[in-house]
């Protein structure tokens, strides 16, 4: 009896956090993430300076500051400064996916590895709580959960920063954008967030956390909806960049 709830009990863990790579089913795996092989997460590009100071954007050769970035050049975000942890590709634009719509949430534990190593080595001064980009409450239903919210749960445990759910709210459904440029996708997103508790946010400094970047219209209308209701500021931390 003993042995067969142990085998079980393997198998209950096996089916929540695999011990294969769920990539190229290869047993080469470490203790810290068992799902995913060494060969394959090696293959992941981590994003590293020189990058743009205010948005993050891996810039080439000797760039520094974001004078070098088009994406900044005369534009004044809402937030303080955005950083990633990894480039949207191969590998990680695989994980990201499973995750995002493939109901994977084991990956939680490979993307918070990610956040972790590029948030070791960025200034958090100022920062005092966590909080998820929030999904259209309809989308979360089909999806069953919010995946930012889940890193940002993480994120929150390992930083020791209370976690802010559900204090930002998507009160309009944006998420069909992906045929907008940068432009149209600021636009789209006007209005579309709100805070629950104004005075939760305020005169706090938040971390404000998804899954990813691309153009960063979303973090913007997130951004600028935080300050208006009285946050300090704002850093945005997304797992990958497009
Ligand atoms: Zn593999
Ligand atoms: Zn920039």
């Amino acid at each position: 009896m003993k042995a067969f709830l142990e085998i079980l009990g393997r198998g209950l863990v096996e089916l929540c956090y695999p011990r294969h790579c769920q990539l190229c089913g290869s047993r080469d795996c470490g203790d810290e993430t068992p799902f995913i092989c060494q060969m394959c997460e090696s293959k992941v590009t981590y994003i590293r300076p020189p990058m743009c100071a205010c948005c993050g954007l891996p810039l080439d050769g000797n760039a520094d500051g974001f004078d070098d970035c088009p994406h900044c050049r005369g534009f004044d975000w809402s937030f303080e400064r955005a950083v990633s942890a990894v480039r949207l590709r191969g590998v990680a634009k695989e994980v990201l996916h499973g995750f995002k719509y493939g109901k994977q949430t084991f990956w939680r534990v490979l993307i918070g590895e990610w956040i972790r190593r590029v948030a070791a080595r960025t200034d958090w001064s100022g920062i005092d709580a966590v909080i998820p980009v929030p999904l259209y409450p309809r989308r979360e239903r089909e999806r069953e959960y919010n995946q930012a919210a889940l890193l940002a749960e993480d994120f929150s445990r390992w930083t020791g920063w209370p976690f802010m759910e559900r204090t930002l709210r998507r009160v309009r459904d944006t998420s069909t954008q992906t045929s907008l440029n940068r432009q149209e996708r600021l636009g789209n997103q006007k209005g579309a967030y709100q805070v629950r508790d104004p005075e939760r946010v305020a005169g706090r400094g938040l971390c404000l956390i998804d899954d990813v970047w691309t153009t960063g219209a979303t973090s913007e209308e997130c951004a600028k909806t935080l300050r208006s209701a009285g946050a300090k500021k704002v850093l945005v931390l997304t797992a990958a960049r497009s």
